[in-house]
């Protein structure tokens, strides 16, 4: 474990220059009036619960593998699959920090979506984020019963009018009722499979998962391996937000609206509405601004009257 710790906690200096140049970036554009200070203190906390993980997974790592040997990762990948599943599904319950959703058209909207979408009730909740920023969005996580929404209270000012944001409450659920979230904890199974597999192979000439002197060796296999399989589940998840959005324009029938949404992302969080192909690749877990555009656009043109 202090292995682990002092692994991340290398990686932790090498990037605080890279975090301090984002946040000035980010200030200079009026994208966050986030401090100096408080962004420090708030990655400290983050910095906690990440060595929190580290040595909770070496633990049940290590600890199966003294008593398997070599078959740890069989067991091993079921155990992190069933982690993933308790978070996804307990996550909406630790949270303190929204209100619910009060504007009686949205909640009217939200409930005719839900009967159309074929899901039941979902709490649609409301996370106050502009004292400090201007950026807008909205997520929808939780498992079964605890399913929820969260926009943030941005997305509710201007730009965005009623419309836009009618068609953000219905993209939100359309993840609900499209399965999203399970879908990306089989996604998440079908890579920590392999993953666990090869961690056992990378480990085997250092005596193994069970022996200290595996664990640098194992935490550069972790991240190499989810830097490579990043464009892989970035194209999932560009997928299954395209399927959200033509959902929405389906309950709503308004593709105007989907494409005002994006001009407003393009305003208050200066999104690249057409970015360079191989960001895109890398990191965008979203079409495009620019795509999204053009799926609203083409969705006018195929339910337009003949
Ligand atoms: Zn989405």
């Amino acid at each position: 474990m202090l292995l682990g710790m002092l692994g991340l906690g290398i990686v932790w200096l090498v990037g605080l220059p890279f975090g301090l140049a984002a946040l000035w970036w980010s200030r200079r554009y009026g994208q966050t009036e986030l401090g100096y200070l408080d962004w420090l203190l708030e990655d400290w906390v983050i910095l906690g619960a990440a060595f929190f993980w580290i040595s909770f997974a070496l633990l049940v790592v290590m600890g199966l593998a003294r008593r398997l040997g070599e078959w740890w990762w069989l067991p091993g990948a079921a155990v992190f699959v069933a982690i993933a599943g308790l978070f996804t599904f307990t996550a909406p319950y630790l949270d303190f920090t929204t209100d619910p959703l009060e504007d009686e058209a949205l909640l009217a909207a939200t409930r005719e979506y839900e009967r159309e979408l074929g899901i039941p009730k979902v709490p649609i909740r409301v996370e106050e984020v502009s004292e400090s920023s201007q950026q807008a969005n909205a997520y929808a996580y939780g498992l079964g019963p605890s399913r929820r929404v969260v926009l943030w209270d941005t997305i509710l000012m201007p730009p965005f009018e009623t419309g836009e944001q009618k068609v953000v409450l219905a993209h939100e659920l359309a993840h609900h009722s499209q399965r999203h979230l399970p879908e990306g904890l089989a996604w998440f199974a079908i890579f920590a499979v392999p993953g666990a597999w090869l961690l056992m192979r990378a480990t085997r000439s250092r005596g193994g998962m069970g022996a200290p002197e595996a664990v640098p060796v194992a935490l550069i296999v972790v991240a190499v391996y989810t830097l490579v399989t990043a464009p892989l589940s970035n194209h999932l998840s560009r997928r299954m937000e395209a399927e959200a959005d033509w959902k929405a324009l389906q309950v709503t029938e308004d593709p105007a609206s989907l494409e005002g949404i994006m001009v407003g992302f393009a305003e208050t969080s200066l999104g690249d509405p057409d970015p360079p192909a191989w960001t895109q690749l890398v990191l965008g877990t979203h079409p495009t601004l620019a795509d999204r555009v053009a799926m609203a656009r083409a969705w006018r043109e195929r339910s337009a009257p003949r």
